[in-house]
């Protein structure tokens, strides 16, 4: 699943290639993948006529910024973006095309087909699900290492699922949660509430560094994340656990460990992280 900086690359990358677009016609092959207006119909004459001026990003959302509306987009586990020229053939992965004025489509693909799109006018994207619950974006001031003490020593979860709970911090997911809590030596199944303030300072200073090294890197590669223009991020050789089970630690030379989080395959090194 793309998380901040996969999320942060396609935004980069989406800018070059339809900023200023029109978008004039919308054709949805799977209608499930439209949330908000819950009518495709409208949802088309919603969006149809008005241009992208800007696109954002808040927490794993792109916010595509219309003349009088907001499209929101959640990539989950495998969508993407691609913009082609109108002759190429569609493949069958491709679930919602925006046609551009300028003779090219933005074409939204999903093998999983679990990503979603909601439409609000602008001013109200924040006041409503799926954007209302969010955390503090890592990179802002308001993600400071007070915030984190005062919501993990309300929690009795484990530590790797409090950091996945994007009402806590927004961004994280998987990969990142994984890396940063082997820079900071913890183990991912302590309990949130029982992390020391030093700890916590360090795991805030890990969480930042740590998904600022994989912005500048274009993201991190597994599977099948590339960004809008089909190139790879470069973080995947920066990792230190994250799909690495079975090989040895950077740090210690151990053999690194795959297992169970609340249900969510995790990454560690028993030696390294206590
Ligand atoms: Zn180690």
């Amino acid at each position: 699943m793309p998380e901040l900086p996969e999320v942060e690359t396609i935004k980069k990358t989406l800018e070059h290639l339809v900023i200023n677009k029109t978008i004039q016609n919308i054709t949805i092959h799977w209608p499930n993948i439209i949330k908000h207006p819950d009518d495709t119909e409208q949802f088309k004459q919603i969006v149809q006529g008005q241009t992208i001026h800007r696109i954002d990003r808040r927490g794993k959302f792109l916010l595509f910024y219309l003349d009088h509306h907001v499209l929101i987009s959640h990539l989950r586990m495998e969508g993407k973006y691609g913009v082609f020229p109108k002759t190429e053939p569609v493949n069958k992965h491709t679930h919602v095309i925006f046609e551009l004025t300028d003779g090219k489509e933005l074409r939204y693909q999903d093998v999983r087909k679990f990503g979603t799109m909601h439409v609000f006018s602008i001013g109200d994207e924040f006041n409503c699900p799926p954007l209302d619950h969010l955390g503090p974006e890592p990179f802002e001031k308001a993600f400071t290492v007070d915030y984190l003490k005062e919501k993990l020593n309300k929690t009795n979860r484990h530590i790797k699922t409090a950091l996945l709970d994007q009402t806590v911090v927004a961004g994280l997911g998987n990969i990142y949660v994984d890396e940063a809590l082997f820079r900071s030596s913890i183990h991912p199944m302590r309990r949130a509430s029982d992390l020391s303030d030093g700890e916590i300072t360090s795991l805030h200073h890990e969480i930042i560094e740590t998904l600022g090294e994989a912005v500048t890197q274009g993201g991190t590669t597994i599977r099948s994340y590339v960004n809008s223009q089909g190139q790879i991020g470069m973080f995947q050789q920066k990792l230190n656990v994250y799909g690495r089970e079975e090989e040895a630690c950077h740090n210690c030379g151990k053999v690194i460990t795959k297992m169970k989080v609340g249900n969510r395959g995790t990454h560690v090194c028993l030696n390294c992280q206590k």
